[in-house]
């Protein structure tokens, strides 16, 4: 059961904007212009520019999340953006030789490892979610795992998957290190590319804890069973997705393969602003059944999950078109 003082203000989606600092390509255009300019009255929670560090951009975007489901509530991140805008730098860098560089997945583990103990038990399974089809990326002969979910309690999970227990950051680092390994062996494979697959990785928590039961306070009942300790078992799940690239596929040339990828995509992404939007109007409903992508955020979505979008832009001109409607899609969440 979940503490009644639990924030009502933090239900909604956060949006955060960060913005990609320039690349050589960028630089060596001679048509770059800087196309965005920030504004006092911008409508974001945060706006993360080119020099915010990864440590800052996990403690403003992640961190509250990572709080709360430590606290036993569900919650998620995402980064929605156009490829090459540094989404998964945002969350999925491993920073092997430079740990200032790690992205979110790391920095949230590292946090969960150190507020744990050894009598909580942290699980990890790392997927890719590639036209509709969920597929494991630390056992990819694992395709097409089914959504499950608990039809007494709501809870989602995916069982077929492989869910690895995670005592030490060193065992999750060599477990990303696979993942990624795993994926581009399984779209070199697939002759796809990996912006246009999700990556989730999910971490379930389960914590114990010895507590004292309450006494009431206004009738003193149970006063007599004072000292009585039960044990408390709170479950809570993180989910990080890293979305495809949020880019049209041109209509004009792309056809077969490329069009029903793009299908896809376009399916997930639009089923999720949907439901995104649905949270930020406070709508009842939820349309939560017309992807896997958001049957799979179902329980760590709305409700009492806390949820943060992460939304990245490139700084140059050349692709005003996709940042704007990058943009629009943040702005629509809040
Ligand atoms: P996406 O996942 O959105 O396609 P990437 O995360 O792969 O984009 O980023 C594209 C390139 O830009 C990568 O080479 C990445 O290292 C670099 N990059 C992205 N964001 C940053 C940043 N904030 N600082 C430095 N380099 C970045
Ligand atoms: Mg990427």
């Amino acid at each position: 059961s979940l503490p009644l003082d639990y924030d009502q203000e933090s239900e909604r989606v956060r949006v955060a904007v960060r913005i990609r600092p320039k690349n050589a390509e960028d630089l060596s255009d001679v048509d770059h212009a800087d196309c965005v300019e920030l504004q006092p009255e911008v409508l974001f929670d945060e706006v993360l520019t080119e020099s915010a560090s990864q440590k800052r951009v996990y403690e403003a975007v992640a961190k509250p999340v990572v709080e709360s489901v430590l606290d036993g509530y569900n919650g998620t991140v995402m980064a929605y953006g156009q490829t090459g805008t540094g989404k998964t730098y945002t969350l999925g860098r491993m920073g092997k030789d430079d740990a200032s560089e790690r992205g979110i997945m790391v920095r949230a583990l590292e946090d969960i490892l150190a507020a744990t103990s050894a009598s909580d038990t942290i699980e990890v399974s790392y997927l890719q979610l590639y036209m509709e089809s969920i597929q494991d990326l630390l056992a990819p002969e694992k395709t097409n795992i089914p959504i499950v979910e608990d039809a007494k309690t709501g809870e989602v999970s995916v069982p077929g998957a492989e869910i690895v227990k995670i005592r030490k950051l060193d065992h999750f680092l060599k477990l990303m290190q696979l993942g990624e390994a795993n994926r581009h062996a399984a779209n070199t494979k697939m002759n796809t590319e990996s912006s246009r697959s999700h990556a989730i990785l999910m971490v379930y928590i389960r914590r114990s804890a010895n507590e004292e039961e309450e006494t009431n306070q206004e009738t003193g009942m149970a006063a007599g069973r004072q000292g009585h300790h039960v044990l408390t078992i709170r479950k809570s799940k993180l989910l990080i997705v890293d979305l495809a690239g949020s880019e049209r596929i041109g209509k004009s040339g792309s056809e077969g393969h490329v069009l029903e990828e793009a299908k896809f995509i376009n399916l997930s992404l639009t089923s999720l602003g949907k439901c995104i939007n649905a949270l930020a109007e406070n709508s009842p409903h939820i349309p939560i059944r017309d992807s896997k992508l958001t049957r799979l955020l179902r329980d760590s979505f709305g409700g009492s999950a806390r949820t943060s979008l992460i939304i990245t832009i490139g700084p140059s001109s050349r692709h005003h078109a996709e940042t704007a409607s990058t943009v629009m899609f943040g702005q629509r969440a809040m």
